[in-house]
């Protein structure tokens, strides 16, 4: 996958939030303070911009430059969280012009790893969490084994991983972020920054699909 590949994707992200806006807003609204949609929203548009005023000429450079501008542009919890994530992505990535299923599945690890590190959540804490912890698991697990590299298969069993992740924070209960501030009134509502995770994943398969 090259350059043009995670513009692609960056440009497939925009687009399925914009699309998802209201939804993620109002599953905000129930747990936080709905602002989500229109916080990432405003985000990715600042990303497509950044990207069509200074276009990187490799893989890391892009995801560098979205994670950078989503800290810059959203104001919310999500920002710096996603940001940190699409950073460490980059910085994984290095400067190679081209990047297997497998590179970008260790990318997603360290991603991974730098949210965890960033807002201290662990899986089951109904964060964004845990839809990424699962698809980062979920696409190393295919390129190490049974997907044998090919990135569809790979992107696709994260996409999966990430919608069950994200279904699966309903009944739980939050324990990082705003939604913890309800206890367990939270229960009963599915987290939307993993909601949103499932929308990002769920672009690359999208990508990798065409
Ligand atoms: P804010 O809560 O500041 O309004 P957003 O609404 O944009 O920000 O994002 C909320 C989402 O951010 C939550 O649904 C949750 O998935 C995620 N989040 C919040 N705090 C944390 C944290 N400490 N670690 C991981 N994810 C978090
Ligand atoms: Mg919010
Ligand atoms: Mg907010």
């Amino acid at each position: 996958m090259d350059t043009r590949f995670f513009v692609i994707w960056m440009e497939e992200i925009t687009a399925a939030v914009r699309a998802g806006r209201d939804h993620l807003t109002r599953l905000d609204a129930a747990i936080g303070d709905a602002d989500h949609g229109t916080n990432l929203d405003r985000g990715f548009a600042a990303v497509a911009e950044a990207l069509a005023a200074r276009p990187p000429d490799t893989p890391g450079g892009v995801l560098v430059l979205a994670g950078s501008t989503l800290i810059r542009k959203v104001g919310g919890a999500s920002g710096p969280l996603y940001g940190t994530a699409f950073r460490e992505m980059g910085k994984t990535l290095g400067d190679a012009a081209d990047v297997s299923a497998a590179d970008l599945a260790s990318a997603l690890e360290a991603g991974v790893a730098g949210v965890r590190r960033l807002g201290g959540a662990e899986e089951g804490d109904k964060t964004m969490v845990d839809a990424l912890a699962p698809a980062a698991r979920a696409m190393a697990r295919s390129v190490g084994g049974g997907g044998g590299g090919d990135p569809e298969v790979a992107f696709a069993a994260a996409a999966a991983a990430a919608e069950e992740g994200a279904k699966a924070t309903v009944p739980l209960v939050a324990r990082k972020g705003r939604a913890s501030y309800l206890g367990a009134r939270s229960a009963g509502h599915e987290d939307p920054g993993a909601a949103s995770t499932a929308l990002i994943v769920g672009a690359l398969r999208a990508v990798a699909a065409r």
